[in-house]
């Protein structure tokens, strides 16, 4: 693990970057509304496309290169799987959780943030697991105004995802974004010696940083399904996915994908 040389974004370019993680946002607000028992993963897709066309946004996931091409504009994850579910004719069921992970780009500049949704009523465990991960995005997003390298983030999100008794996705990690989705540094939601040794990067102003605990109420392990792309827990437990695109400004982090002007 090792990172190049770090994009550093001016107060100007993250402005620009708002355009794009404010429609990210909408679109989580979207899917937020048309979520309930009975609806498939594939309706709520339609209309996040939809959503980006109107705003001549450019999806990021459709098409990304694989085994198949990803063949939707969100990624939706029920239950066991963690991320990159495909989007189809399953029906959600009441108790189900749905991590829904999207992101755009717009006038060149990229968005992208997930959300673990609550399909009706679910269980306490549930409950629990949606919550602690929630809670580490927003742990690291606050850290982000007092520690010096990212290490020192990826360790107190571990601590409090492990003290929970779950444990954090090592197999898949965070990014910087900009003009990419993805980009250098590599964002780890842990921390390990190697990490430290080789990976680490100091908080500076300007990182614009995709950050995005996925937490297994199991074991860490992932298995990919035969659909070429869904991840799943390889222990069948439960998995939960908050992610967002932070700025590192100069009077310190804000959330490119949420609320206009930080409501
Ligand atoms: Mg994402
Ligand atoms: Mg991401």
């Amino acid at each position: 693990m090792s990172n190049g040389p770090l994009n550093l974004r001016s107060p100007r370019e993250m402005r620009l970057m708002t355009e794009a993680g404010g429609l990210v946002w909408e679109a989580h607000q979207l899917v937020r509304k048309m979520i309930r028992p009975g609806i498939t993963t594939g309706e709520i897709d339609t209309e996040v496309e939809e959503l980006f066309r109107r705003h001549d946004a450019v999806p990021l996931f459709q098409g990304v290169a694989g085994a198949v091409p990803f063949p939707a504009v969100t990624c939706m994850s029920i239950n066991d799987e963690v991320v990159h579910g495909i989007p189809g004719p399953r029906v959600l069921q009441a108790g189900d959780v749905v991590s829904v992970d999207t992101g755009c780009k717009v006038n060149g500049w990229c968005g992208d943030s997930a959300w673990t949704y609550r399909v009706g009523q679910v269980d306490a465990a549930a409950d629990k697991l949606l919550e602690i991960t929630e809670a580490a995005l927003n742990l690291a997003v606050e850290l982000l105004n007092s520690c010096e390298y990212w290490s020192e983030v990826a360790g107190q999100m571990q601590q409090l995802i492990e003290t929970a008794g779950f444990s954090v996705v090592t197999d898949f990690i965070g990014h910087g974004i900009g003009r990419e989705m993805h980009e250098a540094p590599e964002v780890p939601n842990y921390c390990s010696e190697e990490f430290q040794r080789e990976g680490d990067f100091e908080l500076r102003t300007g990182l614009v940083l995709a950050i995005e605990p996925m937490v297994n109420a199991g074991g860490r392990e992932v298995k990919r399904l035969s659909d070429h792309w869904t991840q799943a827990t390889a222990d069948g437990s439960w998995s939960a996915h908050f992610e967002h695109t932070v700025a590192l400004t100069s009077a310190g982090p804000r959330i490119l994908t949420g609320p206009p002007d930080g409501q």
